[in-house]
């Protein structure tokens, strides 16, 4: 296998080897943590898209047809390679995107556990049989693909969003066009020739790199049954109202505001963990990052000191050198996300830490910007308002448990949230109140396990099905209903009314 990243410029993947296609357009893409583009990216036209979406339709009817224990052997294949050759792709991970290894690391961990929730295939796809449903007759379901599938990533997740989707997608016996981010390229490359490695067949699964152009073309293309989506709230509405449009099946995973309510009662220590662990960890560039600490006055002082002095010992700086935090993702995102500090100054909060001071381990062209946590945001302010994505943590003051729920609940988000409180009456009924579709006792990122469904409320989902677990099954399949009579003598004759069951 070629490593992908070892060529100028990633080229897409179609129909089970590299293609170039027709666009003569490139974009950038940089080491974060160097500051200086290593290669460049092939920008798909929208015929392009229609080349790999042949692809994918060529390849649909074989693979729909072919056996539950082919798809089967195919994923125990696919999940071994991939345990083997983790630690190739975490570099990947890390040289395109900028986090530290070793949440490069977790980020496969975590898709892994998808691939091997999707091994449950062959019981998933189970249909359901009932006998004699009326006199001699049996009604039974099953569960077809839906045809060819559309995922569009983001560049947080470079490796894990797809790994949410493809391998559920094509255990149904779907095919796949596959657009991830512009932005680290490079592990769609890598697990499409992995794929291919473990006795994928051709153009099961394609990868296709673009912008709005190749994005557009998915979304309105005829062949395309189905999108999954993930990205910010703005793309995910846009892609949502596009698809539903154009007659396909959508779900449209979006931003979020994740907040962590402390009670009084809570482990300060493990909340104070919790807040730098779920706030700093990947820059704050998880749609599951704490971005809004909720401290109950009586504690909130005590708490703000105690997350101050677990970031002084936060190592920023080149994920190749056991840093804690890398750089942000571009040198303009990284100063959006600056910005907000002074934003903060204007609106008359504390900024405790200013992470534009952080003493930085790698190179001075790097986008960095250390972890930064701000006191006594108001929250008619955009720092607290906006979703920042960078490595920025807010706290805000509230009277008591109602103040916090009332926050969590007007957000227009519903990603994340956590409480932190020894009291399980509160936690119950925090849990029973807020809006919000993943929700922590005492855990601050609450990524539910492949074997749960991920996903949002409110402007955080766009569509009725989640990621992975049973949605993703549900998601990527039809059901038939088949009801049946095998001819006896004793039946027959002549009834135009409505069939009753007898
Ligand atoms: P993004 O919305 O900019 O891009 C996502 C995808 O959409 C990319 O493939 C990109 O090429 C494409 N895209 C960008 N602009 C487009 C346009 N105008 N029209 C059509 N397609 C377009 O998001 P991002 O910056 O790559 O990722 C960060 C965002 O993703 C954050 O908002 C984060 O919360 C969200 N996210 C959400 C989840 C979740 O599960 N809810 C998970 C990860 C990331």
């Amino acid at each position: 296998m070629t490593h992908p990243a070892t060529t100028d410029i990633v080229e897409h993947w179609v129909d089970g080897k590299p293609w170039r296609g027709e666009s003569a357009r490139t974009a950038p893409v940089f080491d974060p943590a160097l500051g200086v583009a290593q290669r460049s990216v092939r920008m798909a036209t929208g015929d392009d898209v229609g080349v790999a979406v042949a692809a994918a339709a060529a390849a649909l009817p074989a693979w729909a047809d072919s056996s539950v224990a082919t798809r089967h052997r195919f994923l125990l294949n696919f999940r071994e390679l991939l345990n083997a050759r983790k630690d190739e792709l975490a570099s990947i991970l890390t040289a395109e995107h900028g986090k530290v290894l070793a949440d490069a690391a977790g980020e496969i961990a975590r898709g892994l556990e998808v691939v091997e929730f999707a091994l449950s295939m062959p019981h998933l796809l189970k249909g359901e049989f009932s006998q004699n449903a009326s006199t001699g007759i049996d009604v039974y379901s099953v569960r077809e693909p839906v045809g060819v599938v559309g995922i569009i990533s983001p560049f947080n997740f470079p490796a894990m969003v797809p790994l949410w989707f493809f391998p559920i997608a094509i255990a149904a016996g779907n095919t796949v066009v596959l657009k991830p981010s512009e932005k680290d390229p490079s592990a769609a490359n890598w697990l499409a020739e992995l794929a291919a490695d473990a006795g994928l067949p051709a153009g099961v699964l394609n990868v296709v790199h673009g912008d709005k152009e190749a994005v557009d073309a998915l979304l309105t293309h005829p062949q395309i049954a189905a999108i999954s989506f993930v990205g910010s709230t703005p793309i995910a509405d846009y892609v949502y109202r596009t698809a539903s449009a154009h007659g396909k099946r959508v779900q449209a995973l979006g931003g979020a505001k994740n907040h962590m309510l402390v009670l009084p009662d809570a482990d300060l220590d493990l909340a104070a963990d919790a807040a730098v662990n779920a706030g700093f960890g990947s820059a704050g560039e998880r749609c599951m990052a704490v971005s809004v600490v909720l401290a109950v006055d009586s504690i909130a002082d005590d708490l703000v000191a105690r997350i101050a002095a677990r970031m002084a010992g936060l190592r920023t700086g080149d994920g190749r050198r056991g840093c804690d935090m890398g750089p942000l993702i571009t040198r303009e995102h990284r100063d959006r996300v600056a910005e907000y500090l002074d934003t903060a100054v204007t609106d008359r909060a504390r900024v405790v830490v200013d992470g534009r001071d952080s003493a930085v381990d790698g190179d001075p062209n790097g986008f960095w910007l250390g972890p930064s946590l701000i006191d006594r945001v108001p929250v008619t302010s955009a720092v607290y308002r906006d979703e920042i994505f960078g490595p920025v943590l807010s706290v805000v003051r509230v009277e008591g448990f109602e103040h916090g729920v009332d926050l969590v609940n007007s957000s227009p988000y519903g990603n994340g949230v956590a409480i932190f409180t020894n009291d399980g009456g509160a936690a119950r009924r925090f849990q029973r109140q807020v809006t919000v579709g993943m929700i922590g006792v005492n855990v601050p990122i609450p990524v539910p396990v492949a074997y749960h469904s991920f996903g949002g409320w409110k402007a955080s989902l766009f569509g009725d099905a989640k990621a992975y677990g049973p949605n993703g099954f549900a998601f990527f399949t039809r059901e038939k209903a088949i009801t049946s009579r095998w001819l006896d003598p004793s039946h027959g004759g002549i009834d135009l009314g409505f069939p009753r069951n007898s």
